[in-house]
């Protein structure tokens, strides 16, 4: 089967096409086959390609979203079916540890991502979990294959951050970075949903226009405008409730200073740098909760997979590149130029 793999890690020009031999034909006894009809590309698989700690299995294919056909289950699958229009949750448990029989799939000791841990779904076909395939909810319109590619991976990660780690209410201020990037514009939507007040950020005056509607209250250009200035002026100098930051270094101090007292931060993310600083005695004067989130548990996925098909949330995509174009793919992503998922047509 054709793949997009890396073989050594490194820069883009390490991304290469190729023929593997096939997935397993008859899957595990709790696994499906999924026949890949589009998979979307995340920040992750940059770190992937660029190395990551990582006990690497080269040639390593990419890719952590994805949705398809199923097209075999293992004998103990009974929800299941051939021919079930699926999507992917790219996070694996293993179902056994503390965090995992306490309902927390995400906090797993032996926790997996699709193409970072595991072969991933820039490729015709992946064995995984039942417990990590989603049926595509019917909708009118329906989900095209690069939506359903395009939703687990960020709206999971958004879901729990704003909900289930900064429980974000009605009323509350939340100030977003950055957003081009599908975290940013799921945050967006979910915390609209929780009838929040949201400022995002951009250095493109277009997404900023994109975002408002999208349904921003505020956008702001971080290139020409003082963030932590404006949602104070924005604020009647209380500040934001809750920070929503996975860009890191560049944007920490300004994320604390734009802060509430009582306010929360919470990161999912550190593309500009892993290392910030605080002052205690702010922290603890101000009262205000520092949160880290990755991915989400089952109950969660559930959670946003019911939503997707009440039409509450619907992922943006930004542009869908042929299989044959993936490093392309991959260079817009580089840039910082998307607006929404970037996603690979892998099969028509
Ligand atoms: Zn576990």
């Amino acid at each position: 089967m054709r793949a997009w793999v890396i073989r050594a890690t490194g820069s883009l020009d390490r991304i290469e096409l190729t023929d593997l031999p096939p997935a397993a034909a008859t899957p595990g006894p709790g696994d499906v086959r999924v026949g890949i009809r589009a998979a979307a590309l995340n920040h992750l698989d940059l770190h992937v390609v660029q190395g990551l700690p990582l006990e690497y299995r080269f040639p390593h294919i990419l890719g952590a979203d994805g949705a398809g056909v199923v097209e075999a289950v293992g004998r103990d699958v009974a929800a299941l079916r051939p021919g079930d229009r699926v999507m992917l949750n790219p996070g694996i448990a293993d179902y056994s540890c503390e965090y995992c029989r306490a309902g927390e799939h995400s906090l797993c000791l032996n926790y997996r991502l699709l193409g970072e841990h595991v072969p991933g779904t820039l490729t015709e076909s992946v064995v995984v979990p039942a417990q990590n395939v989603a049926v595509i909810p019917t909708l009118v319109p329906p989900l095209g294959w690069a939506e359903a590619a395009a939703f687990s991976l960020v709206t999971l990660t958004a879901w729990r951050m704003l909900v289930t780690r900064a429980q974000v209410r009605a009323g509350e201020t939340v100030l977003i970075w950055g957003i081009g990037g599908g975290v940013a514009l799921a945050a967006l939507r979910i915390a609209k949903l929780r009838g929040a007040k949201v400022i995002v950020t951009s250095s493109s005056d277009a997404k900023l226009q994109a975002a408002k509607r999208l349904g921003a209250d505020v956008t702001l250009n971080h290139t020409t405008q003082k963030i932590s200035q404006e949602v104070r002026a924005l604020t009647n100098k209380r500040g934001a409730d809750v920070v929503v930051d996975s860009v890191g270094e560049a944007t920490w101090d300004e994320s604390l200073r734009a802060l509430a007292r009582g306010g929360r931060v919470v990161s999912c993310g550190a593309t500009t740098g892993p290392k910030v600083g605080i002052d205690l005695r702010r922290l603890f004067w101000y009262q205000w909760s520092i949160l880290g989130s990755t991915m989400g548990n089952d109950a969660e996925y559930r959670e946003i997979v019911r939503r997707l098909g009440t039409g509450e949330l619907r992922p943006l995509v930004d542009r869908v590149y042929p299989f044959g174009e993936a490093r392309a793919a991959f260079e817009r992503l580089a840039r910082g130029e998307q607006l929404g998922k970037i996603v690979i047509q892998v099969a028509e």
